[in-house]
């Protein structure tokens, strides 16, 4: 499932590519019939909250609500723009690109009223939020669960998957069973503060790279240190799995003691 740096990206390249212009707005599917309200209308802004995806259209707030999910694509197709695809949920064309919406969980229009709710249940966001986990840090710090699954907890940590997680939790040398009343606020803030720089790297790259060193070039095996990995980048011991949080999760059990 694309993590928050995927939305983050795509915000900002929609924005570059299609905003504070007329936008031309088609449901090639049949399955987004609302599109019809938005041909014609300025796309005024593109934001990511977490792994949500606003679009805001005109000056009403209509704005379009989109969640990729495991399978969902938003990508730009390149010129001449052919005919689309009969799978399209959501194609907009721009003056200058054309981008096409395939098989996101969510794809909805919205009003302020949603797009507030929506805001409320998610957590925050570490590429967004403030640089110290201020709301963030009263929610883990009263939690027994472990910090493996508060890390997928959307409404703790919105845009954290299960990458970034294990990476994490790995950088930090915390076993993710840690409950989150075991850790100081200290290590808290430090997670946050990583979490924002591995994200943001994650925008900038357009894919998750946290090895020191690896850009977008470097090859998947050798850009992250434990997701899927075999051995310790810096042990050279085993990596460990077991699930956390519905998900499975990875990690070095030497480098990341049990407490
Ligand atoms: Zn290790």
């Amino acid at each position: 499932m694309p993590e928050g740096h995927t939305i983050h990206r795509l915000a900002l390249d929609l924005k570059k590519t299609l905003g504070s212009e007329v936008v031309r707005a088609s449901s090639p599917q049949g399955r987004f019939p609302e599109a019809t309200a938005l041909d014609g209308m300025v796309l005024g802004d593109a934001q990511a909250v977490g792994k949500h995806l606003l679009l805001f259209f005109g000056s009403e707030g209509a704005c379009v609500h989109v969640h990729l999910g495991l399978f969902g694509r938003f990508r730009p197709v390149r010129a001449p723009f052919p005919e689309p695809r009969p799978t399209v949920r959501l194609r907009l064309v721009g003056s200058r690109a054309c981008w096409d919406l395939v098989g996101p969980t969510i794809c909805e229009l919205v009003g302020e009223d949603a797009v507030t709710k929506l805001r409320a249940r998610l957590g925050a966001d570490p590429i967004t939020s403030s640089p110290r986990p201020r709301t963030t840090w009263p929610r883990v710090h009263a939690s027994k669960r472990s910090i493996g699954a508060l890390l997928l907890d959307q409404s703790i940590f919105a845009g954290i998957g299960n990458v970034y997680r294990a990476e994490l939790l790995f950088l930090l040398g915390v076993h993710p069973e840690t409950r989150g009343n075991e850790l100081s606020r200290k290590e808290l803030e430090k997670l946050w503060s990583l979490a924002r720089s591995l994200l943001a790297r994650g925008v900038q790259a357009n894919r998750i790279v946290t090895v020191e060193g690896a850009t977008r070039r470097t090859r998947k095996r050798d850009a992250l240190y434990v997701y899927r990995q075999r051995a310790c980048r810096t042990c050279a011991g085993g990596i460990g799995s077991f699930m956390c949080g519905g998900r499975t999760i990875y990690y070095c059990p030497r480098c990341q003691p049990a407490r």
